[in-house]
């Protein structure tokens, strides 16, 4: 899809883990020339770093030793041409592999529901909002980040399905995973995010609901599209 948009809009996509929430964000923002944000790297890069310093070991998380650790963070994103999207860095080094591990995936959950780490990556993801013309994928984007978003989407699929599709991609990078242990980091993640105190995930009263377990990618893009171009006053082509 290429669109021409006439206005900037923000874009917030939330849902469950593994919806391929990511993928479509990425489509939408290319085909409308506007800024993806994958907010999730962000939460998983905050765990690499606890991982890696200290602060996480065997899956249990010191809240308080990563709630100092956390002005010490650095976190940017550098546009890929390649992946045609953003790639995540952590004080200088790209991340975007590591942070996709399942050691990461396990402990993610736990580290997302620290009050200062929300706080601060909320923060970053508002300022990186500023101008719209941004696509942000993740779990509070429509009700937290941005309640004003022009369009909010909020994905689902079938646990089997998602679980399916992230063996896949894992067992692709070569890493050594089974699909029910997936498929119960999916179930886990799915509980804890849905009933976690601080922004528990929750689909916006204005969103728009996509359940994409028996859709392919391009047909997704053309469900969204009417939604993208009377939000954003764009014309739209399927090429
Ligand atoms: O999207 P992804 O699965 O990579 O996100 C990893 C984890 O980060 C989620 O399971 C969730 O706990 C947390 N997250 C969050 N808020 C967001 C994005 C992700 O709490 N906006």
């Amino acid at each position: 899809m290429k669109c021409s948009p006439d206005k900037k809009i923000v874009i917030a996509v939330d849902g469950f883990s593994s919806c391929g929430k990511s993928t479509f964000a990425k489509k939408i923002a290319s085909a409308l020339g506007y800024v993806f944000i994958d907010t999730g790297a962000m939460y998983r890069a905050v765990t690499l770093y606890g991982i890696r310093h200290g602060a996480i070991r065997g899956g249990v998380v010191d809240a308080e030793a990563l709630e100092r650790m956390l002005p010490r963070i650095g976190i940017s994103f550098v546009f890929n041409p390649a992946r045609e999207a953003s790639d995540i860095y952590l004080d200088g080094e790209n991340v975007e592999g590591p942070i996709r591990s399942l050691e990461v995936s396990e402990a993610v959950s736990r580290v997302s529901q620290i009050g200062a780490v929300r706080e601060r990556l909320v923060g970053l993801q508002q300022q990186m909002g500023r101008d719209k013309g941004i696509v942000m994928d993740g779990r509070d984007i429509g009700t937290v980040v941005f309640p004003d978003a022009e369009l909010k989407i909020f994905m689902t699929a079938d646990p089997a399905v998602r679980a399916m599709r992230r063996y896949r991609e894992l067992t692709a990078k070569g890493e050594k995973v089974s699909l029910e242990e997936i498929e119960r980091n999916i179930r886990e993640r799915d509980l804890a995010d849905q009933t976690r105190a601080i922004s528990p995930l929750r689909q916006a009263p204005d969103a728009v609901v996509l359940d994409n377990s028996r859709m392919t990618p391009e047909e997704q893009m053309e469900w969204i599209r009417p939604y993208v171009e009377s939000r954003s006053q764009a014309t739209c082509t399927s090429k």
